[in-house]
């Protein structure tokens, strides 16, 4: 690989699967910075938006990171970033396709490497996680969303210009090292222990799922001011420094909310139904 050359590991499928868990592991490769929800770099500094889509999640508007970044698009996002931060590989778990393919394009413009990851997870899992943090959504609008982010996520993948991984988040969070192999393989470089003790470095991520971010800051100088949400608190300040699958869906999903998963959604999900 020619030294200016360029990776970009960008992170599809829908909210609330993992990404931030997997786009901090994947900070771990030599060379690589993981920017979070990178499409909120558009927001950065913004003081119209909220703190969490204006600023870094863990130090809020005052990071030493992001402090100073401020996007031209007329250059590439990921070349301003690894000219920026000195990082060769950049990783962004935004998600959506519209965003990912508008990076590749750039990517490939300018003669660099494009990676795409597509993530999924039990879908009761995902609707059970968006119905803890937002009560009052309706349950089968949630299930419809996440149906669409998943057809879409794979709709991106076919026409994606470049290498594709499928990943299960139960596969991540019960094998780690196995998997984190997997994924530094697909990135094209070695393993690296320090993909799976996120938790022993800073981040500085845009956006994503303030839990993870919690568990991995807790630690950190800069993580002081971090919290889970409410419903979350206790799960997260019990959580131990490693890695660990969450189920908390199968003690909380309503019967009623089960039975309507299954009638709207259970075919979708055969494939990444885990457990019964
Ligand atoms: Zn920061």
């Amino acid at each position: 690989m020619d030294s200016a050359t360029l990776t970009g590991v960008m992170i599809g499928g829908a909210g609330h699967s993992g990404s931030t868990l997997l786009g901090m592991i994947l900070s771990g490769l030599p060379g690589a910075v993981y920017v979070g929800e990178g499409a909120k770099v558009r927001y950065l500094g913004d003081m119209a938006k909220p703190l969490a889509k204006r600023a870094c999640k863990i130090c809020g508007d005052d990071c030493a990171f992001w402090n100073g970044f401020r996007w031209d698009p007329s250059t590439g996002l990921y070349e301003q970033v690894a000219a920026h931060s000195g990082a060769r590989i950049v990783i962004d778990s935004s998600k959506k396709p519209d965003w990912i393919s508008a990076r590749a394009e750039e990517l490939r413009a300018g003669g660099h490497e494009a990676r795409l990851i597509v993530l999924t997870r039990d879908g009761r899992a995902v609707v059970n996680s968006r119905l803890r943090k937002y009560p009052d959504r309706d349950a089968a609008g949630q299930i419809s969303e996440w149906m669409e982010q998943i057809e879409a996520a794979h709709a991106l993948a076919e026409v994606f210009p470049g290498p594709v991984l499928n990943l299960a988040y139960e596969e991540l969070a019960t094998r780690p090292e196995e998997t984190a192999r997997k994924l530094a393989e697909f990135v094209g470089e070695a393993f690296e222990p320090a993909m799976l003790a996120f938790s022993a470095r800073e981040h500085h991520p845009l956006g994503g799922n303030n839990g993870t971010q919690f568990l991995a800051a807790r630690g950190q100088a800069n993580g002081a001011g971090l919290k889970p949400g409410a419903r979350s608190a206790d799960y997260y300040r019990n959580h131990p420094d490693a890695i660990r699958l969450d189920l908390r869906w199968r003690d909380e999903f309503s019967p009623d909310h089960a039975a309507l998963f299954e009638a709207m959604a259970g075919r979708l999900n055969h494939s990444m139904k885990w457990g019964s």
